[in-house]
Parts: C-alpha cells; structure tokens; sequence
C-alpha cells in the first residue's frame, strides 16, 4: 500500500499471509483481510498514520493483544491496523503517590507483577491477565473476578496518554485522585474501545496488597441454592473480592471432557469465593460465613495454602480456554443483571429454552452465557437466540456487557437497545473527536 511507503519508526506488514494473524481475535467475529498492519515504534509513526489516514480515507484499527471478545480490534473495510506490541518506553513505580506509569504495550502481567514488587496491588484481573496487553485492557474498561471488590479498570485509572486526532498525544489527567478541574476526559477514553483515539499510555492507581486470602469451593446441592448467595453476603456485610460459579451445564462439560483437575469438581453447580481483607483467615471470620452459608456450607473446601488457592483458580481460568477449544465456534456473551435478579435470570432463560452453557462472576451479576452449538446453527437463529438473551437481561435492570464491550460483535444489538439519547450523545462524542471517522471505524455506534 502506497499510502504507508516511508512511514517513520515503524514496522510495515504487508504480505497477506502475515495478515492473516489480524483477522480475529478471541470473539467468534471475522474481519476483513486489512491493507496493512502498522507496528508503531515511536510518535511519528502515529502521526504520520493519522495525517496519511485522514488524506486517503482509510480506518486504523488498533490492537492490543487480540483477546477481546467482542470483535472490537478485527479489521473493517479499508483499514489499518495499528498493532501496539511494541510501542516503547518504561514502566515506573511511585510507591509514595500510591501509581505506577506503563505504556499501553506493557502485558497486564507486567503492570501486576511490578506493583507487587513495591508490596503494591493493581486490582483488575481479566482472566486473561497473562496474555493480555494494558492498552487494550484500557480501552475495553477489563473486568474480572475482582471487579466484585475492587471496580473495574477504570476505578483503577488516574490519567491517559493518547493520541487524538491532531496527531498528537495529551495526557488527560494527574497522578492523584482528586483531580476536579473539568470533565473528566481520561475516563471517557477509558472503554472507548479505540474509537476517539489511541491510547498509548497509561498512569494507574494502586493500593498496599492484601495480605491474607481465604478461598473457598463451594458446591451446591442445588444449583438454585446459589442464586441469592451473592445478595446474602453483601446484605451481611461480607464483600467477596471474588465470586466465581459455574452451572450445573458447564460443570458437566468441564467433568466430562475437560483436562484432569475438572475432572473430580463436586456438585451440581459451583462457586469459587475469595476473601482479601485483614482478619479473613481468623476463626471468627470463618464462623460467621459458615453461619451465613448454613446448609451450603455441606462439602466446602477451603485453600490450605497458597499451592491449594493457585489450583482452585487454575480451573476457573481455564474454563473460557477449554470451551472454546472444544467448541471454536461457539458465541460467547457477558450480559449483567443485578445481583439481586440472578434468579429471575436464570428462570428466564429457562423459558426461553436456549441452549445455553453459563459460568462466570455471579458476585456482580456478570455472567458468561455461551451458545456453544452457534458454529452449527443457522446464523439467523443465533442472532435471534443473542437478542432474546439481551433483551433479557435488559428487562431485569441489566446490560448486554458486563465487561467485553460492543466491537464488533454486539453493535447491531447495542444500537437496537440503547436509549436513543445516549446513541445521539455518543455519535456527537464521536464526531467531535474524530471527525473524519479514521479511529475504529464501525465499531461500537
Ligand atoms: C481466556 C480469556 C479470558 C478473558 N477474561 C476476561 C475477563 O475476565 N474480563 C474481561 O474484561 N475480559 C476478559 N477477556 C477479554 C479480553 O482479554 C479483555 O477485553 C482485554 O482487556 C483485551 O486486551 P487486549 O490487549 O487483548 O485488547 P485487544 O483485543 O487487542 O483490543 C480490545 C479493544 O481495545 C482496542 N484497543 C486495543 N489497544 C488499544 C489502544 N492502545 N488504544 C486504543 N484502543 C485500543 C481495540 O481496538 C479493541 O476495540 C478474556 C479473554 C480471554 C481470551
């Protein structure tokens, strides 16, 4: 492509077999096979990009890591994409202003493991910490199992390096908490999922790591027993710093045909509970939550140690890997409802009869529902059986995503159910900061 002949410090991929890598990500969506991808090194590349995107109309795609699950960094018609693994520069802790400083390149892994060198914490924990990158975990607002505790990426974030449609990057925000002067722009690019711009960098508020940790598997008799548990607990006072479950559905695929730690899961459904705070370890502690958990408290296993925790984890982080290996085709959504209408959910979705597989974060109402027979299903049915669940989960209070965003995937269904007021505001967002619609173009609005 001509249009990128000479375009500084950068990598240009070109050769249609090496583009081949770009047209997914870990959502069932395909993209277009892109006129090139761009490995930006430096600033110039992406102003150049910008400048060369505006004058011949194409799109730039960024790309983190590739894990969404929404379709959001595929490729589109006449695009670009902008793939941020080697973006440069340096990760820098500030144990006295409680931060930490990291290009959007950096794995979240990294961001994690350099505030636990300072005896610091970084709180959100998509279940694809390992792999994926902090840029990406930005721009699609990352949840995870802590977000029952600790909020989601956002709650986490102090200021935003980005680089808009002139070209140039700015930082939007302070390294501290309290920062009131206007508007707050770093948070409306925090979940922007790369259609303002692009974001290259990232300050992120961290907090004194949690010292003791009381994980527990919980089985249920009665996958019914379950539903309210989340509601008991907050009601109570305790607050999970995780809540996980699986249904009795998934749990039978994951003993049936699943790698051998599944293989011996007890119950019909299941529950990973974590605790964090000071004094979770204490015999008191553990009184009153058995006290609360009554007869579900019936064959409970508790971590002994840290190897015990690390193993009951390993099964939950496995689960969206082993589905779909097992099912590549499958649709994947993560609606929520509040916790307090789990099982008004869940009655609901029995009288829709989808055939449906759920699993996930029951503790804030996040819930994986995966058609795993999709790949071999009319598409039409599919994208009945999606809408039927989102209008769903809209009827109890709830939201189409949780935590994955709209990319690609899901942005027919958001415009259909999304108050008009706010698709009128996010469309005049959009065309205030990007008015030539170079960024992500298509997706989301
Ligand atoms: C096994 C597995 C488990 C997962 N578990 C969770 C989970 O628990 N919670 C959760 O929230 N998600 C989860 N995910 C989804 C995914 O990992 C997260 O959304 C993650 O934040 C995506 O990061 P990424 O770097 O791979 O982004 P990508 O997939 O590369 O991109 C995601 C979106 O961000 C945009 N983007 C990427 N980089 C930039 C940038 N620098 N500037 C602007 N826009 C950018 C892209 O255009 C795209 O719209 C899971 C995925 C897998 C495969």
């Amino acid at each position: 492509m001509d249009a990128l002949k000479g375009l500084p410090e950068a990598t240009v991929i070109r050769d249609p077999s090496d583009l081949e890598a770009y047209l997914r990500d870990e959502s069932h969506v395909r993209g277009v096979l892109p006129l090139a991808a761009v490995k930006p090194h430096g600033p110039a590349a992406l102003r150049e990009l910008v400048r060369r995107a505006k004058a011949e109309g194409f799109g730039l795609v960024p790309r983190g890591a590739g894990t969404g699950k929404a379709g959001g960094c595929v490729p589109t018609a006449r695009s670009v994409v902008v793939d941020f693994s080697a973006w440069p520069g340096e990760l820098r802790v500030s144990p006295q202003d409680l931060c930490l400083h990291a290009p959007a390149s950096t794995l979240l892994r990294d961001v994690k493991a350099a505030a636990a060198a300072h005896g610091l914490f970084y709180p959100p924990d998509p279940n694809s910490w390992e792999s994926c990158a902090l840029g990406g975990t930005l721009a699609t607002n990352a949840g995870g199992p802590n977000a029952c505790k600790y909020g989601m990426t956002r709650h986490w974030v102090l200021a935003v390096d980005a680089l808009l449609e002139d070209g140039e990057v700015h930082t939007f925000g302070i390294p501290s908490v309290k920062a009131n002067a206007g508007p707050n722009l770093a948070q409306l690019l925090v979940g922007s999922e790369g259609i303002f711009g692009f974001i290259v960098g990232a300050t992120l508020r961290l907090t004194p790591a949690p010292r003791e940790f009381t994980t527990l598997l919980l089985p249920a008799r009665r996958w019914s027993d379950l539903l309210d548990l989340p509601g008991r607990l907050f009601a109570a006072g305790f607050l999970p710093s995780a809540f996980e479950f699986f249904d009795p559905a998934v749990l039978a695929e994951l003993r049936a045909h699943g790698p051998e730690e599944a293989r011996r899961l007890p119950g019909e459904a299941l529950a990973i509970l974590e605790f964090d705070e000071r004094g979770c370890t204490s015999d008191a502690f553990l009184e009153a939550l058995l006290d609360l958990l009554g007869p579900l408290a019936d064959g409970l296993e508790v971590a002994a140690d840290e190897r015990q925790r690390q193993a009951l984890w390993g099964v939950r982080r496995l689960t969206s890997a082993f589905l779909k290996e097992r099912h590549p085709r499958k649709v994947s959504e993560d609606i929520v409802v509040p916790r307090s209408r789990l099982a008004e959910f869940f009655e609901g979705l029995e009288r829709l009869g989808l055939p449906a597989v759920t699993y996930g974060h029951l503790g804030d109402g996040n819930l994986h529902v995966n058609l795993l027979a999709a790949g071999e299903t009319d598409p039409a049915e599919v994208e009945g059986q999606v809408l039927a669940l989102f209008r769903l989960a809209v009827s109890l209070g709830g939201t189409l995503s949780g935590e994955h965003g709209i990319g690609l995937a899901k942005r027919e269904a958001f415009l259909a159910l999304t108050d008009p007021a706010q698709l009128r505001a996010l469309r005049a967002l959009k065309q205030a900061l990007d008015p030539c619609n170079i960024f992500n173009p298509g997706k989301v609005i």
